[in-house]
């Protein structure tokens, strides 16, 4: 199995997880069914090269939310935060000026934190969240990033994401797609570097 961030084939299997553990725990805590997004038992791996640990289907599929799972997170109070502490510390990077991509935005509590929310474009799955922060004056596009950034190519001065990459499936193509939506990757920056670098300092 190829690490799903570095590629490298230096991976093991650390435990197995049930298939049907995993569907009965989700039905008794939340009362979503999952199992049309688990194929099959999933193996927690590990890579020997980066470190990163990630579950995956035996069959070599990474589960992944879809629209129906995060509209049914969406009707916990808790699921999504008003506030998290790292919204803090990005808006000192942020000025009036910068026009800000947040991909796995959730609601778009974040945009409340920045000068312009008219600078502010978010990315998300749910179809209800988009309808919330419509309501709000808040753009949020159904698109993910790795297809929004086909068209929005050096459009952005920021983009972020709080606590999103536990849910992607391949990270690296999610960190070179945000990349590319970049100003500064106008003419063509050097991507590789640039998720090397991300990867150091995660
Ligand atoms: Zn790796």
């Amino acid at each position: 199995m190829q690490c799903i961030l570095c590629h490298s084939d230096k991976t093991t299997i650390q435990e197995y997880v049930r298939r049907d553990d995993l569907i009965a725990l989700y039905q008794r805590s939340f009362g979503i069914d999952i199992h049309t997004l688990l194929p099959s038992d999933l193996l927690y791996m590990h890579c020997q090269e980066c470190d990163i640990k990630f579950f995956v289907c035996e069959n070599g599929v990474i589960p992944t939310g879809d629209d129906a799972f995060y509209n049914a997170l969406n009707l916990l109070p808790w699921y999504y935060f008003d506030e998290k502490h790292e919204y803090h510390y990005v808006k000192k990077f942020i000025n009036p000026e910068s026009k800000v991509l947040e991909v796995g935005c959730g609601k778009a509590a974040f945009a409340d934190f920045l000068p312009h929310k008219e600078q502010y474009v978010g990315l998300e799955f749910s179809t209800k969240a988009k309808e919330m922060a419509a309501k709000r004056g808040i753009t949020i596009q159904n698109v993910p990033v790795e297809q929004y950034c086909t068209q929005h190519g050096g459009e952005f001065d920021v983009s972020c994401s709080f606590q999103v990459l536990e849910h992607v499936s391949d990270p690296y193509e999610f960190l070179r797609a945000q990349i590319v939506c970049l100003k500064s990757m106008r003419g063509g920056g050097n991507t590789e570097k640039s998720i090397a670098t991300y990867h150091r300092c995660a």
